[in-house]
């Protein structure tokens, strides 16, 4: 008998009473900059399709051409019968992009993260971790059974504390997400990096939100900060800016690499990446290098937007990543801004307690390469309008 229909009934009030709902707005057609609803079309600034390559007509044609040589999936895992040619490519493309030894794929950057822990650490080694970082790495940790250190956000003097009292682990693994989401930061990787030399530690960098256009050549965190060579391990998406359907990898070290195919639990019992998405994979890598305008697009997409609201008067700390928060406090306030924006055509989403501390509800904008210059132009008129009405500008 089904008895526990209260219980449920009552938690789902609980979250609607907290105002905590979660609303799924649907979207009738394609990922972009400009989306279709039910209500009409929006301007949208809420994706993570930083390059604008969701349903670019190039990955398109790919994902199909992959219908036809490589079939829909493989109903296997990788080592039974589901490794194709192409999934061979997709990691040699990727280890050719980031410059690294070797890399090994996902079914999502969240397996990665979840598979990585477990199968290189033992309760003989110390996991140092970000407070800040995502879900899927405290996840990944809590899986694994190594002792485990939490420094404050970007704090170097309490990474340092860590890895003192880690001593005397046998391997030490320092792991941070690349960029923070909620602000748009950028791990200080070459402080880590040379804490993690001076303590003989391993670093893991998940760069899900930089990995193609973060950098002068869309590398990621690691080339923004000239550390490409001294960063250990990196896990990613393609599920963002590197074509946006799903998938994840992790690249890096090849005895790391062949441990993972070895014994990480979320490759060996989970299905292998379907083609349509590892064709595209390949073709997005090589569109990322043959026309790099787009990745100074999204930076100078970026740039602007982040000038023209400084100068409106908004509070939005500095910083070069898409990712620009605009800080409002008032948990209430910022929700009638996101509707305001929403009504007006602008598609955004605001954020408060509990994803972002309390009395620091913010509205995250996310700019693309996919945006032209009037579409930036008119949000940030558009945000000017609604603040003012608000009273948030002077
Ligand atoms: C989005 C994200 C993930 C999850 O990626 P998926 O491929 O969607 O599972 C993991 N880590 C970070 C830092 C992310 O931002």
């Amino acid at each position: 008998m089904y008895s526990e229909r209260e219980r449920f009934v009552e938690e789902l009030q609980q979250i609607e009473d907290a105002g905590l709902w979660k609303q799924e707005r649907q979207i009738t057609g394609p990922q972009g900059a400009v989306v279709t609803t039910a209500d009409g079309q929006a301007l949208n600034f809420c994706s993570n399709n930083y390059l604008g390559l969701s349903s670019h007509p190039e990955i398109l044609e790919s994902a199909k051409s992959a219908l036809d040589s490589h079939g829909f999936g493989l109903s296997s895992v990788r080592f039974i019968c589901g490794t194709q040619d192409i999934h061979k490519q997709l990691e040699q493309r990727i280890s050719r992009f980031l410059s690294t030894e070797d890399t090994i794929l996902y079914t999502s950057c969240f397996d990665a993260n979840g598979g990585l822990f477990e199968t290189i650490l033992g309760p003989e080694d110390a996991v140092i971790s970000d407070e800040l970082n995502h879900a899927s790495i405290i996840d990944g940790v809590r899986l694994c059974k190594a002792k485990r250190f939490r420094y404050s956000h970007s704090d170097m003097d309490d990474l340092q504390r860590c890895l003192t009292e880690a001593s005397e682990a046998r391997t030490r693994l320092v792991v941070t997400d690349g960029v923070f989401s909620m602000h748009g930061d950028l791990a200080l990787l070459d402080e880590i990096c040379a804490l993690c030399e001076e303590h003989r530690a391993l670093l893991v960098v998940d760069d899900s939100h930089a990995t193609g256009f973060i950098g002068k050549t869309g590398r990621g965190t690691p080339e923004h900060f000239d550390v490409q060579d001294r960063v250990d391990i990196i896990t990613s998406t393609l599920g963002k800016a590197l074509g946006g359907a799903s998938g994840g990898f992790t690249s890096g070290r090849k005895e790391v690499i062949s441990l993972l195919r070895q014994r990480s639990r979320p490759y060996l019992f989970s299905n292998t990446v379907a083609p349509a998405i590892v064709m595209a994979g390949i073709r997005v890598l090589d569109l990322i290098d043959a026309e790099p305008d787009r990745v100074e697009r999204s930076q100078s997409n970026t740039a602007r937007f982040r000038q023209a609201m400084t100068e409106a008067g908004f509070d939005i700390t500095s910083g070069v990543h898409p990712i620009v928060p605009i800080m409002i406090g008032d948990e209430r306030r910022t929700m009638e801004m996101a509707q305001k924006m929403n009504q007006k055509g602008i598609f955004v989403v605001g954020f408060s307690y509990p994803v972002v501390p309390k009395g620091q509800a913010r509205i995250r904008v996310q700019i693309s390469a996919g945006h032209d210059l009037e579409q930036i132009d008119h949000a940030i008129g558009v945000f000017t309008e609604v603040g003012k009405e608000l009273g948030l500008l002077g």
